[in-house]
C-alpha cells in the first residue's frame, strides 16, 4: 500500500524520525513544520493521511484539523493527532476538532503502523467508493450516492466478547451513541453466535477465562459470513508478543488497557465506517450488475442477459441431454392500447404482463422482456408438451381478469410461440427464430393463442419473420 503521509511536527528531529519509520515501510512521506505550511501542502498535494502535531508555535494542530475537516475537499482525508501522554484531555478536543484517531509522544512502531494502515484503508475505500460513485452518475444513474464523509456513526451493531463485567459495562457506556452493544462472555460456540448476527464490529478482550482470544479472533476470520466484519482487540500493555500475533491473523485494530475512552470511540467509529464503505461498494457492485441485466420498466432480465443466459442454457442441455424450451409472447394488439390509452398507460400494462408472467413460471424458468412488447421465457430441462402447458397457463392468466391499468379495467391477450431445442434449433438464434415462427403462426391464427413450432412445417416464406 503506497500510501502519502503529510507529517506535521514543529520539531525538525521528529519529523526526521517518524520519515525514517514510514519510509522504511513503504510510505511516501512529505512534511510541514507549522499548520500553515501543512494546509498548503495538503492544498498542493492532498496526502492520504495526516500525523499532526498538537503544540505548534502559531496555529496549532486542533486548529489545522478544524480547517481540514470543515473543507469539503479536504474533510475525507484522516487526521491522526500525535499527542503528549500527559495530556489526556487533548484526546477529548482532538475529537472535536474532528481527529480520526490518536498516536502519543514518543511514537511506537506497533502503534504508527497500526493506526497509519486502518486509516489509510479507510481513505482507499471512500476514494474508491467516490470515484465509482461519480462514475455512476456520470453514466446517467439518477441516485445521489455522495458519500456522507464524517457524518456520526449510528445504528451500529456492536459485538463485545468480554467476561469482565465491569470493564465491559464501561467500554458499552462508551460506545452507546454508536448502537448498540451486545455483550458475550466468551464461552464456547461465540464464534457462531458472531456469524449468526450483523455486526458492524467485534471488540474481543484478550485474557478471556474460558477462552483463547486470539483463537477466537482466528475463528470469527474464517467463517464466511464474519469473515469481513472489523476486529478490534483489547491487549494489556507490554503484551507486545500477543498484539503482533493478533495483526498476524487479521485484527484491524487494537487498543491497550486501561483503555482510553476517546481512543476507543475513534477507534471503533474508524472501523465501522470502513465496514459500512466496504459493504456499500460491494452492494454497488450488485446494483450495477443488476443495473445491466435488467429491463428497468419490469424488472425482468433484458435482452442481452436472456442471449447470454441462453447460450449457456442449450449448452447444458446439449451436455446433459435434456431439451431446453423457449417461448416468445407477444402482446395483442399492444398498439392501440397505446393509442386509445397513451403511453403511460401502455406502459403499465406491460408492467402488470411482466408481473403476471413473473408469478406463473417456475423458479428455474427465466423471464425476460426481449423488446417492446414481446417477452421470452426461457424453460430449461422442459420439453415441448410441458413448455405448452406452461404458455397456456399464461395465455388464460393474461385473458382471464382485466388489467387495472387504465382506472375501470383493460381486456389484454397474448399470443405465444413455443419451441423446443433440438437438430433444426440448436443454437440461441435458431431456437429463438424458431418459437418466433410459431408466434406468427399464432398471430396469424386469430391471436390470443400458443403454436408449437413445428419442423417439418418449414420453410415458410422468410418475410413472416418480421413481424
Ligand atoms: P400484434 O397483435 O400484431 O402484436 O399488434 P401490436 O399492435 O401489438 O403490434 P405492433 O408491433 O404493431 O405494435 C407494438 C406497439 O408496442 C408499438 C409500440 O409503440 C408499442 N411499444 C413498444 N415498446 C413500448 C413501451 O416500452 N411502452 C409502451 N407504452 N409501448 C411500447
Ligand atoms: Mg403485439
Ligand atoms: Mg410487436
Amino acid at each position: 500500500m503506497s500510501a502519502r503521509v503529510l507529517v506535521v511536527d514543529d520539531v525538525p528531529p521528529n519529523v526526521k524520525l517518524l520519515e525514517a519509520k514510514l519510509t522504511s515501510e513503504y510510505f511516501d512521506v512529505i512534511s510541514a513544520t507549522s499548520g500553515e505550511e501543512a494546509l498548503e501542502a495538503i492544498e498542493k498535494t492532498p496526502p492520504d493521511i495526516v500525523l499532526l502535531d498538537v503544540m505548534m508555535p502559531g496555529m496549532d494542530g486542533f486548529e489545522v484539523c478544524r480547517r481540514i475537516k470543515s473543507n469539503p475537499r479536504t474533510a475525507h482525508i484522516p487526521v491522526v493527532m500525535v499527542t503528549a501522554l500527559d495530556h489526556p484531555k487533548d484526546r477529548v478536543t482532538g475529537l472535536e476538532a474532528g481527529a480520526d484517531d490518536f498516536l502519543t509522544k514518543p511514537v511506537h512502531d506497533i502503534a504508527l503502523f497500526a493506526r497509519v494502515r486502518s486509516l489509510v484503508r479507510l481513505k482507499m475505500l471512500m476514494d474508491e467508493l467516490s470515484m465509482r460513485e461519480a462514475t455512476g452518475q456520470a453514466l446517467g444513474f439518477e441516485d445521489d450516492l455522495r458519500t456522507e464523509i464524517n457524518e456520526p456513526v449510528t445504528g451500529a451493531r456492536i459485538l463485545l466478547i468480554d467476561d469482565q463485567e465491569r470493564s465491559a459495562g464501561r467500554v458499552a457506556e462508551a460506545l452507546v451513541d454508536m448502537g448498540e452493544v451486545q455483550i458475550d462472555a466468551g464461552e464456547a460456540g461465540v464464534a457462531d453466535r458472531a456469524a449468526a448476527n450483523f455486526f458492524d464490529l467485534i471488540i474481543i478482550s484478550m485474557g478471556l477465562a474460558n477462552a483463547d482470544g486470539l483463537r477466537v479472533c482466528s475463528q470469527i476470520r474464517s467463517i464466511e459470513a464474519t469473515r469481513h466484519v472489523p476486529i478490534l482487540i483489547i491487549v494489556d500493555e507490554n503484551n507486545s508478543r500477543e498484539l503482533i500475533r493478533g495483526l498476524e491473523i487479521g485484527i484491524n485494530d487494537y487498543l491497550v488497557r486501561p483503555i482510553d475512552r476517546n481512543e476507543l470511540i475513534a477507534r471503533s467509529r474508524t472501523q465501522i465506517r470502513r465496514k459500512r464503505y466496504s459493504d456499500r461498494l460491494r452492494h454497488d457492485m450488485h446494483v450495477n450488475l443488476q443495473r445491466a441485466t435488467t429491463d428497468a420498466l419490469t424488472g425482468l432480465y433484458n435482452r442481452h442477459f436472456l442471449s447470454g443466459h441462453l447460450a449457456t442454457a442449450l449448452e447444458v442441455g446439449r451436455r446433459t441431454g435434456k431439451s431446453v424450451s423457449l417461448m416468445v409472447l407477444d402482446i395483442d394488439y399492444f398498439k392501440a392500447v397505446n393509442d386509445s390509452h397513451g403511453h403511460v398507460v401502455g406502459d403499465s400494462v406491460l408492467k402488470e404482463f411482466a408481473d403476471r408472467m413473473a408469478r406463473n413460471v417456475r423458479g428455474i424458468d427465466l423471464a425476460a422482456r426481449f423488446g417492446g412488447e414481446e417477452f421470452v421465457v426461457l424453460l430449461p430441462d422442459t420439453d415441448l408438451a410441458a413448455a405448452l402447458a406452461i404458455a397456456e397457463r399464461l395465455r388464460r392468466e393474461t385473458e382471464a381478469a382485466p388489467f387495472a391499468a387504465a382506472g375501470s379495467g383493460l381486456k389484454i391477450t397474448v399470443s405465444i410461440g413455443v419451441a423446443e431445442s433440438g437438430p433444426h434449433a440448436a443454437t440461441p438464434i435458431d431456437l429463438i427464430k424458431a418459437a418466433d415462427e410459431a408466434l406468427y403462426e399464432a398471430k396469424r391464427g386469430g391471436r390470443n393463442q400458443v403454436i408449437a413450432f413445428n419442423p417439418m412445417a418449414e420453410q415458410r416464406p422468410a418475410a413472416g419473420l418480421g413481424r
